[in-house]
């Protein structure tokens, strides 16, 4: 029976040691004697893994284990040890150990103590090789440091967001676009929502939305930052949905503000490249219209004036003269208009005070237009002056003027700004709280013979005429409008500090006074012009008329000796033209007094009047009286 029961018991343990040697690691009985001692009375053959040694060499005394651990970790080791001793609670222990075959391992225990009769202690534990685990929890802690110094270092805010929880990260980035901390933006999941533009917030909704069934959401919209700034998102996103069906999302925002601006200004200024050279085209277009127009018109007009007088007054034929110098009369200043859109250099250049110009302007207004309208000035006092042409201006600024008032067939207030702007620019602002404009008159509004007005009442040439004033002097023009908002235009011109170079008056020598009938010698190369200019002076008694086709013609018959009292010389002919023939011409004759004819009275026509003594400017077109007038003034009338 004895026998028997050893058998079991042999068998028992052969049993266990089997066990034991399966079991991953090392399966041991530690005892710690009172003196200090201790040992491994039973370890698994695991043992020569574990600690590279036999369960053999440790069973007296455990000192080779010891000596196999790493130094940094000797004392918690020997300290967790002797607390486990101490209060019998459960031993656990992380720790390296350095093997003469394997090096630097990692090592794990756990033990259960127990107290002995003679005090010693004995724990049954396990030691396990941890070192994969802990290599793949160092390599999981350096991508994730990677990935949080990537996060938060690139200049984008990436985010994590549920659509249950709402948000789970944010970058710390998000701060520097949204101007609200990751934290706020935790706390509360609708305030990025809240700050995406109104306007834009259907469709980020509807790319929300659709997120689930898409690769990639990319969308770009408007947010106002916690500083209530807009500024422009880009924001990638892609979505993943959870097995409990919450649906993950991954996204980055950045800010693309400086791209949005930069593209929108090339529109602009690609659209206001197109607008001028369009406005160019049709200005050099329009010159050209109007100089035979004006030789046109000025043919009716010098027809009908010289008949009229010779028609007794009232009589029927004398009506029909009458409304036809009425009506070329019409047709002349929308001409001037036209000249006006297409000159390119103003006519004059003196320094000029424009809050005194629009003081005029003011007054003039305040009188002619009825009581409806209210004038308000706001003008800066010590405003710079500008080199320009004050007519001119004074025009330019009439037409403004008068469609705002136009825009105010109720009533309104009607503004006169001006102010000094960056270092060398001043500003006016024409302003009026009328019915403002469309998109697609705004557009169009400057475009010349652009009316929204009826018949007889507009012409469509006042703003596209304040245009070309501006940009004859250098300046910038921008109109602002929108129905039912009134309308401001807002001028800009660059200012002047020096002392302008005022243009030399043209005065008109004294000249020798023929009596009676004058001798006329009359170059102009258009046949219409010739005729009724003849006819004219014949009305006014100068029969004496010899023609000129060109300039060549009229040298060569003063050469040939042909001794006129007074010469019209048209400015625009083929050939060597007013400007080439003029010089010449009073080397042959230096006292023959000349009206230049033109209907451009510019810059160049002013110039060559000043520099030939006996030159008077004669403008286009002309009728009877203004001929007679004319001949007045230097003193052949
Ligand atoms: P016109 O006054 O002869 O029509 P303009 O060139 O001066 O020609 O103006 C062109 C068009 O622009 C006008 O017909 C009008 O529709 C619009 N417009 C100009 N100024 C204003 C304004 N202050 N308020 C509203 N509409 C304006
Ligand atoms: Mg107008």
């Amino acid at each position: 029976e004895r026998k028997q029961a050893e058998l079991e018991v042999d068998q028992s343990h052969s049993l266990l040691a089997n066990l034991a040697s399966l079991v991953p690691g090392v399966v041991y009985q530690y005892r710690l004697y009172p003196d200090g001692r201790s040992a491994f009375p039973y370890s698994s053959p695991g043992m020569n893994d574990i600690y590279e040694v036999t369960p053999e060499e440790v069973r007296i005394d455990a000192t080779p284990v010891f000596g196999r651990l790493h130094p940094d970790d000797y004392d918690s080791v020997a300290e967790a040890i002797k607390n486990s001793a101490l209060t019998l609670e459960e031993f656990f222990c992380e720790f390296r150990v350095i093997l003469p075959r394997q090096g630097l391992r990692w090592r794990w225990s756990q033990a259960h103590p127990q107290r002995m009769e003679d005090g010693s202690t004995l724990w049954h534990g396990i030691i396990l090789d941890i070192t994969e685990r802990k290599q793949m929890d160092e390599t999981l802690r350096e991508s994730e440091a990677r990935f949080v110094s990537m996060a938060e270092n690139s200049p984008v805010a990436i985010y994590r967001y549920s659509d249950r929880k709402g948000g789970i990260y944010y970058s710390p980035r998000t701060q520097d676009l949204l101007g609200y901390s990751p934290k706020q933006l935790l706390a509360d999941p609708m305030l990025w929502q809240r700050s995406i533009h109104p306007e834009d917030l259907p469709k980020v909704k509807a790319a929300m939305e659709a997120l689930p069934s898409m690769v990639e959401l990319d969308t770009e919209y408007r947010i106002r930052d916690a500083f209530g700034q807009e500024k422009w998102f880009r924001d990638r996103a892609t979505s993943c949905r959870q097995p409990d069906g919450e649906l993950i999302i991954d996204g980055v925002a950045m800010d693309i503000t400086g791209l949005h601006r930069a593209e929108e200004e090339k529109a602009k200024l690609q659209v206001q490249l197109q607008q001028s050279q369009k406005m160019e085209s049709l200005g050099t277009l329009a010159g050209g219209v109007a100089h035979d127009m004006n030789n046109v018109l000025g043919a009716i007009l010098g027809m009908a004036s010289a008949h009229i007088g010779t028609q007794p007054y009232g009589s029927p034929l004398h009506q029909s003269l009458d409304t036809i110098c009425k009506a070329t009369e019409r047709g002349g200043k929308m001409v001037k208009s036209l000249l006006g859109f297409a000159r390119q250099s103003p006519a004059e250049n003196s320094k000029l005070n424009m809050n005194e110009i629009l003081k005029e302007q003011v007054t003039l207004l305040e009188r002619t237009t009825l009581a409806k309208v209210h004038m308000e000035i706001d003008m800066e006092p010590e405003l710079r002056p500008i080199l320009g042409d004050a007519s001119a201006l004074t025009h330019a600024f009439m037409n403004l003027c008068v469609n705002a008032v136009d825009a105010m067939p109720e009533n309104g207030t009607l503004t006169l700004h001006t102010r000094n702007v960056d270092s060398d620019w001043i500003e006016i602002v024409v302003e009026d709280t009328g019915m403002g404009m469309p998109k697609e008159v705004l557009e169009k509004a400057m475009e010349p013979l652009f009316t929204t007005k009826g018949v007889g009442k507009g012409t469509g040439l006042g703003l596209s005429l304040v245009f070309s004033t501006v940009k004859a002097h250098r300046g910038q023009m921008a109109i602002e409008s929108e129905p039912g908002q009134g309308t401001r235009v807002m001028l800009r011109f660059p200012a002047c500090e020096k002392e302008a170079q005022v243009a030399a008056p043209a005065v008109a020598e004294a000249t020798l006074i023929p009596q009676g009938a004058l001798k006329v010698l009359l170059v102009d190369d258009d046949e219409l012009i010739q005729s009724s200019v003849r006819m004219i002076l014949e009305v006014l008694g100068h029969t004496a008329v010899t023609t000129a086709q060109s300039g060549e013609e009229a040298l060569a018959l003063l050469e040939a000796g042909v001794e006129p009292d007074l010469v019209i010389l048209d400015m625009n002919m083929p050939g060597l033209g007013g400007m080439g023939t003029l010089p010449r011409l009073r080397m042959l004759r230096p006292a023959l007094p000349v009206l230049l004819s033109t209907g451009r009275i510019d810059q160049t026509a002013l110039t060559l009047a000043s520099a030939h003594p006996g030159v008077t400017l004669l403008p286009k077109p002309f009728g009877l009286r203004e001929l007679q007038k004319h001949l007045e003034g230097i003193g052949l009338g």
